[in-house]
């Protein structure tokens, strides 16, 4: 009952235009750059405040409303990131809406009426859209790829992906799920597990990405396995569009890096 009340709010959320987004910076561990922003969708409710993904998408996925809002947030995303410069901007999609029908033709039509340039698109996918692939999912995955739309394997690792499933999609980044990252320095097999998937991640060609990133130490560390990207609360949480292009002007000034970029200096 309480789902069926979610749907109904959220289509007329949709149409009223209630769901905003935050961007929040990826940075290149060695640069100390901002190579990019992850687009996060919020609902602004009327009467419940803002509310974030895990109190919506459950219910959107469960009634297929979950294509309209992920193609919604890709529009949206595409309109505003223009003022990001020259980053990628990575969305998320739901396996829900990648199998739903005509979503790549959809995803291919906003680019062009938005005129986003496809290639600084990286779309986000969960494991679960690669474990049970209906033909269907792999051909419009591989006919993205080759319009220069990139394709990011999230949460890598929460469940039971592989470097198999990797290698049969056209994935160009892996993101390691923040509940590795937060073990560091408590669990030692979490440690081995990192590093393992970055070594596995340099030899087949995709840059690894940690999330959840919130300290120093968990920063030097990541450094020190060779970690390429990282995304966490350390640099800078989910911002509004303005905050994130304040960021990148700063940056572009000449204001100090997210990452010190002085070998043993975090
Ligand atoms: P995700 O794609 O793995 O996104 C990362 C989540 O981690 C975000 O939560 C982000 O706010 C949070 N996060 C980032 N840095 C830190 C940190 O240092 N510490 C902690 N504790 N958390 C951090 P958020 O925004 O609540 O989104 C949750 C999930 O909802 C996302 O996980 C993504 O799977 C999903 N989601 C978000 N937007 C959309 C969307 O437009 N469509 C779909 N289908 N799913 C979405
Ligand atoms: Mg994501
Ligand atoms: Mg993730
Ligand atoms: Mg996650």
């Amino acid at each position: 009952m309480q789902r069926r009340q979610i749907t109904v709010d959220l289509t007329a959320a949709l149409e009223r235009g209630e769901l905003s987004l935050l961007y929040q910076p990826v940075v290149d561990l060695e640069t100390g750059r901002i190579v990019g922003f992850e687009a996060l969708a919020r609902w602004d409710h009327p009467t419940r405040g803002r509310l974030p993904p895990s109190d919506f998408v459950p219910a959107a996925e469960e009634s297929q409303l979950i294509a309209a809002i992920d193609l919604h947030v890709l529009r949206r995303a595409c309109v505003e990131a223009r003022a990001l410069g020259h980053t990628t901007l990575a969305v998320n999609m739901s396996p829900v809406t990648l199998r739903s029908t005509g979503v790549i033709r959809r995803i291919l039509e906003t680019m062009r009426e938005t005129g986003f340039d496809p290639r600084r698109l990286e779309i986000e996918i969960t494991e679960s859209a690669v474990l049970l692939p209906s033909p269907e999912v792999q051909t419009g995955l591989d006919d993205l790829r080759d319009t220069g739309v990139r394709l990011a394997l999230d949460d890598f690792g929460t469940g039971y992906a592989s470097v198999v499933h990797v290698r049969r999609f056209p994935i160009s980044k892996i993101k390691i799920d923040k509940d590795f990252i937060f073990k560091l320095g408590q669990d030692p097999d979490a440690a081995a597990i990192v590093e393992y998937k970055v070594r596995v991640g340099r030899s087949l060609g995709i840059i690894v990405t940690a999330e959840g990133v919130e300290t120093p130490d968990q920063l030097r560390f990541l450094r020190s396995i060779g970690m390429q990207e990282a995304q966490g609360y350390l640099f800078a949480p989910p911002l509004p569009l303005a905050a994130a292009v304040a960021m990148l002007e700063r940056e572009a000034e000449g204001g100090p890096l997210l990452v010190p970029t002085a070998p043993g200096d975090v």
